[in-house]
Order: structure tokens, then C-alpha cells, then sequence
């Protein structure tokens, strides 16, 4: 395989009417940037390399935004602090490889509201909600590093970590803890992790 892809992946989500949407994912050293309208080639392309036949996009035209976007995340420590407090996105921003965003941003509007109905004393409930906020945004950190580890990492050591690891996963699903999309549900400790990297 070109070096320069490996470890890119190609998602397509179909949607009625003959529509759907499209995901290129690379390393960020590849020197990719689809932009615009004018990017759409450069995108087809990189779907190509990675091994997309021709047939699946067809004579696909662009109908929306075509942008590229940094997988990394992007967190503020302890997200209150005088009467402010951020949630979604500007409180942390996870791989939206993994989908967790939306989940995030609802959870913690939850997390807030109920501080803030449970506490006359806002700036508490503030504070209550950022240690809450950094615990669980932690927990989507580190489980979507540990599932880039297993799923996205290139080269010999990460395939044979990939042939272990997932008929393992298959045979015994409770392995791999969460489910994408559905934002932090589980502490993650030492066992969890080593149930997780099957090194139990
Ligand atoms: C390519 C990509 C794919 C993604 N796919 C998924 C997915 O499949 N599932 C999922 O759950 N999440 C996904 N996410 C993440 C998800 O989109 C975000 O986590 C989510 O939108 C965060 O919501 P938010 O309300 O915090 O921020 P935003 O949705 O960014 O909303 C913030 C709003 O504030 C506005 N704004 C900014 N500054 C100002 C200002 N000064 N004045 C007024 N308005 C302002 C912005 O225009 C924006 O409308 C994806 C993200 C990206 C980039």
C-alpha cells in the first residue's frame, strides 16, 4: 500500500432520493484539504486510492459543503469560571471520527441544568458541572484513543495488534466498552483497558 493512505478510510451513509453523505479520513501528514466545490476531484480521488471501486460514487455531484476538518480534540480544563460556564464543542471537542459530539453537547447541557436546579448557590453548581464535565470528557478521550490505537494505528505491530485483538471483540462484544455516538458511559480503569486490549 502507498504509505501515504494508509490508515485512511472512506464512509459513505446513504440518504434518500439518491443522496448521501461522504467521509474521507487520512493521517493528518498527508498532504490532503478538500475544500469547496473545486476539491470535490481531489476527494474522489483520495476515495479511490483508498480503495473505493469507481462504482460506488458514480456521476456524484456535490450538493452541500465539502470541507476538511482537524480529527484532534481540543478541551478546556475545568469549563466554569465566574458565572461562565461552556458546554459542547467550546468545553471540548472530541475525534468526530467517533461521533461522540452531539452526545457530548446534550450531556453536558444535562449535566448543568441539573447542577443548576439542584444548587441555589450557581457558582457551586458551576464548579460541580466542570469536575463532572473534565471526568466524562476524559473518558471519551481516552476511549477514543484507545479505539484509534486498535482500529486506525499503520504498520506491522498495529496489524498483528488489529488480527489478535478483533475476532476477540466479535466472539465477546462487552470487550469494547462503548458505543460510539452514545457519549460516556463507563469509567475506565485498569481492567477495563486490559479487557479492552485483550491482554487479560
Ligand atoms: C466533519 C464533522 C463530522 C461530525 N460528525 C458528527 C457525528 O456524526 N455525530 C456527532 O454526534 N457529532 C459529529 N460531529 C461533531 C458535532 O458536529 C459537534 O460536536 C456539535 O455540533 C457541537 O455542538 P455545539 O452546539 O457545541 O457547537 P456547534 O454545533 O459548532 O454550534 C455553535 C454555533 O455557534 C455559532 N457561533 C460561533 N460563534 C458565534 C458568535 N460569536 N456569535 C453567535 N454565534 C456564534 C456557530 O456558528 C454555530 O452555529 C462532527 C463534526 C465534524 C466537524
Amino acid at each position: 500500500m502507498d504509505e501515504s493512505i494508509a490508515g485512511s478510510q472512506v464512509l459513505r451513509f446513504c440518504q434518500k432520493g439518491g443522496r448521501g453523505r461522504a467521509y474521507v479520513s487520512y493521517p493528518a501528514l498527508t498532504e490532503y484539504g478538500f475544500n469547496g466545490a473545486s476539491g470535490f476531484s481531489q476527494f474522489l480521488e483520495a476515495a479511490r486510492v483508498t480503495g473505493v471501486p469507481d462504482e460506488i460514487f458514480g456521476s456524484a455531484t456535490v450538493s452541500g459543503p465539502l470541507a476538511t476538518f482537524n480529527g484532534a480534540h481540543n478541551w478546556v480544563e475545568h469549563p466554569y469560571r465566574k458565572g461562565l460556564a461552556l458546554i459542547g464543542d467550546a468545553g471540548g471537542a472530541s475525534d468526530p471520527s467517533w461521533g461522540q459530539g452531539l452526545a457530548l453537547a446534550i450531556h453536558d447541557a444535562k449535566l448543568l441544568s441539573e447542577n443548576l436546579m439542584t444548587d441555589e448557590d450557581w457558582d457551586k453548581a458551576g464548579n460541580a458541572y466542570a469536575v463532572q464535565h473534565d471526568r466524562d470528557f476524559g473518558i471519551i478521550h481516552t476511549f477514543e484513543n484507545w479505539m484509534s490505537e486498535v482500529l486506525c494505528d499503520t504498520g506491522p505491530d498495529a496489524d498483528k495488534r488489529r488480527e489478535r485483538i478483533l475476532p476477540m471483540w466479535h466472539q465477546d462484544r462487552s470487550r469494547n466498552p462503548m458505543t460510539i455516538v452514545n457519549g460516556p458511559s463507563k469509567q475506565l480503569d485498569e481492567t477495563v483497558r486490559k479487557r479492552f486490549f485483550c491482554e487479560d
